[in-house]
């Protein structure tokens, strides 16, 4: 679109772009409205992948008029001084988190995090609607409990997008809200999910990467949940190679004993 080239930011689909952090492969997602305006979704992780995005939304001439998050935890409501100052929305539980949460999630990311650069402004305002408020394309709010209470996936039904958060990861394994030990407010979030997932042309994880096959990492997330209640870990999920996922199966099966 520009002569600059881009640090992050790649086309995914149609008017969406994404990039992922050197961190959890988590996804920024930017979808582009009309008049070169753009919604940026869960901008991540490090200061200078901040800064790459606003960078790149600057070399492809687009607006940020506004931004969402698909969830409270720290790795999807940061934000940057370089990013302009626009609404910011998710689920009244996200709003609260985010306000009630940043000094403990600040002290969690490390040095290099003062609240004034990354969290404070603009602050998360709660969805008082199952659509974000903009000018662009439908981007519809599915909340569920699923990984934490209020949990948002947005549908963008124009392109047969679902930007899944934190489920649907081929890189995560799914991490149980606080309280939701047996995993039923999970299941329950799949479930709201699977009728998106079965019509989405591509399902974009908050942490991985984006599948046609959402179906497939549907039935993944489900194995794997099906695997805790029996105790009997999955055979056929890659995710298990991951060191940072066995300890989590450790842990949810010791939250259970
Ligand atoms: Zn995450």
């Amino acid at each position: 679109m520009s002569g600059v080239p881009l640090r992050r930011l790649h086309p995914l689909s149609g008017g969406i772009w994404i990039a992922t952090s050197r961190r959890w492969r988590t996804t920024s997602t930017v979808v582009l409205g009309p008049n070169r305006e753009a919604l940026l979704v869960d901008p991540a992780w490090t200061p200078d992948e901040l800064e790459g995005l606003a960078a790149d939304l600057a070399a492809l001439r687009v607006d940020l008029v506004a931004a969402a998050s698909t969830h409270g935890h720290y790795d999807h409501v940061l934000w940057h001084r370089a990013l302009a100052e626009v609404p910011r929305w998710g689920s009244a539980a996200t709003a609260s988190q985010a306000r009630r949460g940043w000094p403990a999630m600040l002290a969690e990311l490390g040095p290099g995090y003062p609240l004034s650069l990354y969290a404070e402004r603009p602050p998360v305002g709660a969805l008082t609607q199952d659509v974000v408020p903009w000018r662009g394309p439908e981007v519809r709010a599915i909340v569920t409990d699923a990984h934490q209470a209020g949990h948002t996936s947005y549908w963008i039904p124009r392109e047969r997008v679902l930007l899944a958060g934190d489920l649907l990861s081929d890189v995560e394994v799914p991490l149980l809200a606080d309280g939701d030990v047996a995993g039923r407010a999970y299941r329950d979030g799949l479930a709201r999910l699977a009728p998106f997932v079965r019509r989405a042309r591509l399902v974009v994880p908050g942490h991985g990467s984006p599948t046609a096959a959402g179906t497939t990492r549907l039935g993944q997330d489900l194995r794997w949940l099906d695997a805790i209640d029996s105790g009997t870990p999955p055979t056929d999920d890659p995710r298990t190679a991951e060191p940072d996922n066995r300890a989590e199966w450790d842990r949810q099966l010791a939250l259970r004993s």
